[in-house]
């Protein structure tokens, strides 16, 4: 067991949030019972992950994608109230962390996507504080044979942009929506470029550029991060923790 203040606390500092700026508040977003012994953990704060926390009798969900984003309507109604209804009705904590969990060495979400395709990280990339990674392969590969890699480990085939050199060493990935970090990664002079989701003028970019771009998927490059967390906290402070994945296509 802990209290919420503690682990808010544990949790801002472990993620160092004042080090981001981001488009959304990082920490507890919805104020729910003061003890948390049982904790469930998704991507997005979404009204079916809210039913399974409410199922599973949860104190406290931890999510990636959580609310109050900049420039979205100031107003509690239709499915934002639906969603902060149930959260508050059940006395449920809601803690969100955006960046600072893309960034985080360990537990962040590009951090256990080297871990999962065996990438090995060389250096940081990507906006300041930066949170992308780059590095190199585990072995030389084409870009049909990294598709096979990347859909095998994530259990969804990516859309390939194939635009690079035949043989692939370096790489650059950055989960989610990072697409404004590709010219950096061709800066670097790298062969790839993997994120979760792109749209239009990145294929262009990618072409023009000549480094292959790899979409493998928002929420699936987005799943790990949190669940690692919620692992690391159930283990440190002996909870009950579910990571429940809610699909997402995109
Ligand atoms: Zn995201």
């Amino acid at each position: 067991m802990i209290t919420r203040d503690e682990l808010t606390g544990y949790l801002h500092e472990l993620l160092d949030v004042d080090g981001f700026q981001d488009g959304c508040p990082n920490g507890l977003q919805v104020e729910g019972t003061g003890e948390i012994r049982c904790l469930v953990s998704g991507v997005t704060a979404n009204l079916p992950l809210i039913e399974a926390a409410v199922e599973l009798g949860a104190d406290a969900l931890l999510v990636h994608h959580g609310y109050f984003w900049k420039g979205e309507e100031p107003v509690v109604v239709g499915m934002k109230q639906r969603r902060l209804k149930r959260l508050l009705v059940n006395d449920i904590n809601l803690l969100a962390y955006h960046l600072p969990l893309d960034a985080h060495p360990v537990h962040g979400n590009n951090a256990r996507l080297a871990s999962l395709l065996e990438f090995l990280p060389e250096g940081t990339f990507g906006g300041s504080p930066a949170i992308g990674l780059w590095g190199r392969l585990p072995a030389t590969m084409d870009a049909r044979g990294l598709s096979d890699w990347i859909a095998e480990r994530l259990g969804r085939a990516p859309l390939v942009i194939p635009a690079g050199p035949s043989r692939i060493e370096t790489v650059a990935w950055c989960s989610g929506a990072a697409q404004s970090y590709l010219v950096e990664a061709v800066q670097m002079g790298m062969d790839v470029f993997i994120t979760g989701e792109v749209s239009e003028p990145a294929v262009h970019v990618a072409r023009e550029y000549g480094i292959h771009l790899f979409a493998a998927g928002h929420h699936a490059t987005e799943r790990y991060g949190v669940m690692a967390l919620g692992e690391h906290l159930a283990e440190r402070f002996a909870l009950q923790h579910h990571f429940i994945d809610i699909d997402s296509p995109l």
